[in-house]
């Protein structure tokens, strides 16, 4: 055997490009082989044209030996010719009439807006696709919010197993990937997809907004966010500084008593001085974001601070240019029209660009989220310890920027009020 083609997923009907078959035609011209054969003849081509095309180089090679796995087409002689176009003809006017016939009516629902109509019923929706279900609606309403306040698709995913919500079918869990699918459509946002792209407005009712759909989607498709694969059980990791060396404090459990610690040594690069207590130090710091989010100073810091929608809009539109524009530098590069100098050079522009970008989003949507919270200290104390740590970690997150700690003054990493100093986002 000389060589094999195949060109996966592509019909070879629909006029799309088949670079093997392109391919297998230059190494026909070529010589670089006396026989083809092929599973049916409309696998090679269902196109009467490209057929045409095809017999014609066979003929100006000489070739002769064309063989399909479900029956024999002998070019060798007229007839066997006739066979094949009249193979050729009738796959074509089959696929031709199916797919028009298939498509068309895809179109038509598309246009107006309507559901696929197949397929599983869609979450938050009746099966006519049209009607919103309001248990399940209330579910993806208070999943996009957490979501978009910090919380992880992992912690979500523990929330629904813990509360019983199952998907649709009614038979499964939710899983982080398909939460994360559910979450990041553009159905519920009342959008109508088709062909892999948003073609309008639905004709069903959004269970959240455009705006939502739009941060949601720039948040869980940013490659700079870290997803938590675990959930987590220090609600202050990543926030905790060394205050003798600056350093980040990290889990550092002794036997089973959980404490955060500046650990030295290669991996963290720490004094390995200081350690504190983790559910003390939680609780405290707990108490302190209930307290401050009751605080009338923090009303008056952020009046005026909320995110309009346009800013949103105007700043995923931002990203998602310097995304297409990274990727047309990469092509550039790729089909050497720029050096890789060049493309380095003009990478790193955009790069930063869309960094500062992505970091204005993440301002807006903290300050959204604490402006929700904002009041409430005093009914989230209630529910506190019903939270799980992921959520506390969010709400702490949005408060707080870092807490330094100061050394212990005996040997025990007890938790003595003086040694915590809060630094406050606002
Ligand atoms: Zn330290």
């Amino acid at each position: 055997m000389v060589d094999e083609y195949v060109d996966n997923d592509r019909s070879a009907w629909s006029g799309r490009e088949r670079p093997q078959y392109a391919a297998m035609l230059a190494d026909l011209e070529d010589r670089r082989f006396d026989a083809l054969v092929t599973y049916h003849q409309d696998r090679l081509s269902r196109n009467p044209r490209e057929f045409e095309e095809f017999l014609a180089a066979c003929e100006r090679v000489g070739m002769r030996r064309f063989t399909t796995v479900c029956g024999v087409t002998d070019l060798g002689n007229s007839d066997g010719i006739m066979v094949a176009r009249v193979f050729s003809a009738i796959a074509a006017n089959a696929s031709d009439a199916t797919s028009r016939r298939v498509r068309r009516a895809s179109d038509e629902r598309a246009a107006k807006g309507l559901p696929h109509g197949q397929g599983e019923r869609p979450f938050g929706y009746e099966r006519d696709g049209l009607t919103i279900r309001e248990d399940e609606a209330a579910v993806i309403r208070a999943a996009v919010a957490r979501l978009l306040a910090g919380e992880s698709v992992t912690s979500l995913v523990g929330w629904l197993g813990e509360k019983g919500v199952t998907t649709s079918t009614g038979k499964n869990v939710w899983r982080s990937p398909t939460l994360r699918n559910l979450l990041m459509s553009p159905r519920i946002a009342g959008l109508r997809q088709h062909r892999g792209e948003v073609v309008g407005p639905a004709a069903w009712p959004a269970i959240i907004t455009v705006e939502q759909h739009e941060r949601v989607v720039a948040l869980l498709t940013n490659p700079a966010r870290r997803t938590l694969r675990t959930a987590r059980r220090y609600s202050l990791s990543g926030l905790v500084r060394c205050a003798l060396c600056g350093g980040k404090m990290v889990s550092a459990p002794n036997r089973d008593r959980r404490r955060y610690g500046c650990r030295s040594g290669p991996d963290f690069g720490g004094c390995g001085k200081v350690y504190v207590t983790a559910p003390s130090l939680e609780a405290f710091i707990a108490e302190a974001v209930l307290m401050r989010l009751d605080s009338p100073a923090m009303a008056e810091a952020l009046a005026g601070r909320h995110g309009a929608d346009s800013d949103y809009q105007r700043l995923t539109a931002q990203v998602r240019e310097d995304t297409e524009q990274l990727e047309e530098l990469a092509r550039a590069w790729a089909d050497k029209r720029i050096s890789m100098g060049e493309w380095l050079t003009a990478k790193q522009v955009v790069a930063d660009r869309l960094k500062d970008t992505e970091r204005a989003i993440a301002r807006l949507s903290r300050d959204d989220a604490l402006i929700g919270l904002v009041g409430t200290g005093e009914r989230l104390r209630a529910e506190w310890d019903d939270l799980n740590v992921s959520q506390q970690s969010a709400i702490i997150r949005t408060v707080v920027d870092h807490v330094v700690i100061d050394k212990a003054k005996g040997p025990s990493p007890r938790l003595d009020p003086g040694r915590v100093r809060a630094i406050w986002r606002v």
